[in-house]
């Protein structure tokens, strides 16, 4: 199957009982037994829930993977994957990384006795340093929140190997549409579904899937164990929202394309980060595991003013001035006030987010309409 066929039918099948064939509700947090010991599958909606289990199928599929499982959050999947570790044992995860994350790593998990080490991706050889017999998960994100860099996931998939470690990928911001890291040696992928999959800012959830049955089993026992699971109907929504995954990808990928050289030619825009360009450091990188650009994209401005870029970010009209991403309606943010307030200048301008650096979520309007609305704000 391809993979608009599998956003729409993968692991899913019509209602049993009444054949609806949109996958129904279950608002219910129990199930009647037949008698004890006899059930249907179901028992409690910690457990499973069949909205939950049709959605976790869906996304293991458009994921090329076996098994999914769905949490209340992105933070909570990946606090699902440092659980399956011990104390002792140490992660080696991108530096360049969502500030969620690092703090879920740094303010919860150090303290139970897990080392995290963070190190710039691009080098190999850097990460190979890392390695030690306690090494047992590595981390990657890529493209990267706010400056898109790309990490070679077949490479990390190597290290990941000779070190006997797993390999996780975040790959919210490529979605499975244009990146299947399974397909790429890694061992587990990782969602925050409340960004492309969902794609109407309406849902906060998270997602993990594997291929390896032992790995799902362990994800399965800590999901029921510790709870972080998500409702019936966010799962409905997200059902509803991958439908069109592919059809909205199309459409932010070529969106994205049009804003990135818009920018790119626009005399007050000093620098473009987008993996689409053929001068972008990553873009070999992008070529290899990537089906498409995407569309999120920064841009810092000429003089590199906070004034300039909280200007900018004030003026616009078709994009709102808004935390999160890939939703149908284009956003605007600037991270060095906003998603990354909390870094210290001299660590943030270290990682390239200047005072004047300014990112975009490119959401499904008229592209003429967003070029408008970019050309009035930086006038
Ligand atoms: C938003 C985001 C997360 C966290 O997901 P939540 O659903 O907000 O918990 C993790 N990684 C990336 C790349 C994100 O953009």
């Amino acid at each position: 199957m391809k993979f608009g066929t599998k956003a729409i039918h993968g692991g899913l099948k019509p209602d049993e009982s009444t054949g609806a064939i949109m996958t129904p509700i279950y608002q219910t947090s129990t199930y009647i037994q037949d008698g004890i010991g006899n059930n249907r599958g179901y028992e409690y909606s910690r457990t499973q829930n069949p909205t939950r289990h049709a959605l976790e199928k869906n996304i293991a599929s458009i994921e090329n993977g076996k098994h999914g499982a769905c949490f209340g959050s992105g933070l909570a999947a990946i606090d699902c994957i440092i659980k399956m570790l011990n104390p002792g044992d140490e992660v080696i995860s991108t530096n360049d990384l969502y500030g969620g994350t690092f703090r879920l790593f740094t303010s919860i998990f150090e303290k139970y006795g897990i080392k995290f080490h963070f190190v710039g991706m691009n080098d190999t050889s850097a990460v190979k340093a890392e390695v030690n017999a306690r090494t047992k998960l590595i981390w990657v994100e890529t493209p990267t929140n706010p400056m898109m860099n790309l990490v070679d996931i077949e490479a990390m998939a190597d290290v990941a190997k000779s070190a006997g470690a797993l390999l996780a990928v975040d790959n919210t911001f490529a979605t499975p549409y244009l990146q299947n890291p399974l397909d790429l040696g890694a061992d587990l992928v990782m969602h925050s579904v409340t960004k492309y999959l969902g794609g109407h800012s309406d849902v906060v959830m998270g997602a993990l899937v594997t291929s390896d049955d032992i790995i799902a089993k362990e994800i399965y026992r800590i999901q029921n164990s510790s709870g972080a699971v998500t409702a019936p109907m966010d799962c409905f929504l997200v059902l509803r929202g991958i439908k069109t995954l592919h059809l909205r990808m199309d459409c932010h990928c070529s969106n994205g394309e049009r804003v990135a050289k818009y920018l790119a030619s626009h005399p007050k825009v000093d620098k473009v980060y987008w993996p689409g360009f053929e001068d972008h450091p990553n873009h070999d990188i992008a070529l290899k595991q990537m089906r498409g650009f995407g569309g999120m994209i920064s841009f810092s401005l000429i003089g590199d003013r906070l004034d300039d870029a909280h200007e900018v970010v004030s003026k616009t009209k078709v994009f709102a001035l808004a935390e999160s991403l890939g939703g149908v309606e284009s956003l605007i943010g600037h991270p060095a006030t906003m998603t990354h307030g909390a870094i210290p200048k001299e660590e943030r301008i270290k990682i390239g987010i200047s005072d004047s650096l300014i990112r975009l979520s490119v959401g499904v309007e008229d592209i003429e309409d967003i070029i408008d609305d970019l050309k009035q704000a930086l006038a």
